[in-house]
């Protein structure tokens, strides 16, 4: 592994700098600055020693270097073919725990069937929005996810019906998971400093899981979600029809009155039992 020290800007521009590169916007490229802060992620995980570690977004390898030395068998996703280059020639090319694979996450995770025990990373919301919801449609359920996102984010995560932060990604994040955050970062830890702070959130694996149509689930929790001021019955209408909205409504126990947001994770997988 080698020695740059990540808590050093001068030395991550140094290494950019030698290698012609700059910093993308269009990636949501900051690099996290503070050892303890980077350190107390990875703790985050659990043990990891000998386990498979999936990393979205390494950057140059500020995380990794964490996730390295707790001996997680690691694989890492980055878009940056620069960063890729960099990490590896020459951060981790002598690792025997390490792997890289090089594109868009959200395609290149896609490509691999075994399951990991954790994934990691600091991610633009967009992104770290986008690979969750992937995941947990298409039943890839690690043990445990730990990102570092916009906060705004983390609070609809694990917000909870009737709270204005809860929609159609809080039902789904917390369909196997319990997110919670584990504490916030203020944008100065990163450099560059971005527009907004972030949080940490983890999310543990819930002991029982539902035997249920996750992607059939999610499109429904998103159609009642669509439009957040009409009522269930209404958002329902296109996937049930006029004629059968009332049954299924009064089937399931909901009021047809009721707004998506009040409705709790159970009144949602009780609707989606009556639809199936
Ligand atoms: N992990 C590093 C750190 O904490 O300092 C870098 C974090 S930076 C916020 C986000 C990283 O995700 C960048 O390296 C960026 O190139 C990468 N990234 C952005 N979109 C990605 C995608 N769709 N697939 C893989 N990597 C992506």
């Amino acid at each position: 592994m080698w020695d740059l020290d990540y808590e050093s800007v001068r030395e991550i521009t140094a290494v950019l700098d030698s290698h012609g590169f700059a910093m993308s916007k269009k990636f949501g490229q900051n690099f996290l600055l503070p050892e303890p802060v980077r350190s107390r992620i990875a703790d985050l995980a659990g043990d990891i020693r000998g386990k498979t570690v999936w990393e979205v977004g390494p950057g140059l390898g500020a995380l990794t270097e964490q996730l390295i030395k707790r001996g997680a068998v690691l694989t890492c996703f980055e878009i940056d073919h620069g960063f890729a280059k960099i990490l590896k020639e020459e951060a981790f090319f002598d690792e025997p725990l390490f792997s890289l694979v090089e594109g868009d996450a959200l395609k290149t995770m896609k490509g691999i069937s075994d399951h990991p025990y954790a994934i990691m990373g600091n991610l633009p919301y967009n992104v770290g929005s986008l690979i969750i919801a992937d995941m947990i449609e298409r039943a890839v359920l690690p043990e445990i996810m730990v990102f570092t996102l916009q906060k705004e984010v983390v609070d609809r995560m694990d917000a909870k019906p009737g709270n204005k932060d809860y929609s159609s990604f809080s039902v789904l994040c917390q369909l196997d998971y319990a997110p919670y955050c584990a504490f916030n970062i203020g944008r100065k830890n990163f450099f560059p400093e971005p527009n907004v702070d972030s949080a940490v959130v983890v999310m543990r694996k819930k002991d029982e899981l539902h035997d249920i149509d996750r992607k059939a689930f999610s499109f429904l929790v998103r159609t009642l979600f669509s439009q957040r001021r009409k009522t269930v019955r209404n958002n329902l209408i296109p996937l049930t029809g006029k004629d059968r909205v009332d049954q299924v409504l009064d089937a399931a126990g909901i009021n047809p009155g009721e707004r998506a947001e009040n409705l709790s994770l159970e009144d949602l997988l009780r609707l989606h039992g009556r639809l199936c």
